[in-house]
């Protein structure tokens, strides 16, 4: 298996897309810490899942935005299995307003946990990686990060902010042995879209060139994909994974 032996955190793991990139690395051989923020329950079942198909997880609580709270989930690795090889940074939330509108702490809010988050993260991992010489750092962006959206500023430049982080790190890095890439999922299939008004849900399917919505397994195959060695020689990428939304 292309992950054997590694050892993955995957932030905002309880359910969507963290947890389904979650299960994929588990299935690839990864060991995994199962990072979440309030859905205990979601976790412990994506633990009892993993754990029930042969793999080793753990879960983890721990707020990304805060920075202590990020290297307490880095240390939970380290103790848990004894090394830290890939983080995929994919915990994140959404407060829609139009900017008149929006409120600082809806602003706050986004920038703390989607950006703010991926910042306080990395930060905790990479030390580890770069005594070892080794590692995967994935950024979970946004289409809206490269396009912008009504209603998302506040997304919108957390999102495109982690591509220039992405970038920059993945220039740091590189001598390492560390690669940094980003993902930029479409319109995908998960509680956090399941809040959108109808109208707006149905508006986004009919601007899909490939005529779905995604489904959260869709974005972990290539998270999985950047984790493996059949892309030890991608850094400083952004990968679409959106139907063709954003062409
Ligand atoms: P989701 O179903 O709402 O799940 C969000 C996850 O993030 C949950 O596991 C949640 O934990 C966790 N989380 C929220 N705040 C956190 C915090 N402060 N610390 C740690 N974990 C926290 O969202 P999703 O649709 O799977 O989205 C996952 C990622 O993909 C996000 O970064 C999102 O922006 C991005 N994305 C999604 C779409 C889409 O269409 N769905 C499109 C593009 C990008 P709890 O369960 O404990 O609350």
């Amino acid at each position: 298996m292309a992950l054997t032996n590694q050892v993955a955190i995957v932030t905002g793991a309880s359910r969507g897309i963290g947890r389904a990139i979650a299960l994929k690395l588990a299935r690839q051989g990864a060991r995994l810490v199962i990072n979440y923020a309030k859905y205990q329950r979601g976790a412990e079942e994506v633990v009892a899942e993993i754990v029930g198909e042969g793999g080793r997880a753990v879960a983890y609580q721990a707020d990304v935005a805060n920075p202590r709270e990020a290297v307490d989930l880095a240390r939970a690795a380290q103790r848990e299995f004894g090394s830290l090889d890939i983080l995929v940074n994919n915990a994140g939330i959404t407060r829609d307003n139009f900017l008149l509108r929006m409120k600082e702490e809806e602003w706050d809010q986004v920038l703390d946990i989607n950006l703010k988050g991926v910042f306080n993260c990395t930060q905790a991992c990479l030390g580890h990686m770069l005594k070892q010489k080794k590692g995967r750092i994935i950024n979970i962006s946004s289409v809206v990060g490269l396009t912008g959206n009504v209603a998302q500023a506040n997304y919108a430049a957390a999102k495109a902010g982690i591509i220039g982080f992405t970038k920059s790190l993945a220039k740091e890095v590189a001598s390492r042995n560390i690669t940094v890439n980003a993902v930029a999922p479409g319109f995908i299939a998960t509680e956090m879209t399941a809040t959108l008004a109808v109208k707006v849900q149905e508006d986004y399917k009919g601007r899909i060139p490939l005529g779905r919505p995604g489904k959260p397994a869709d974005v972990a195959s290539v998270t999985a994909f950047l984790a493996s060695p059949a892309a030890n020689y991608i850094t400083g990428e952004v990968i679409r994974v959106d139907g063709g939304l954003a062409i």
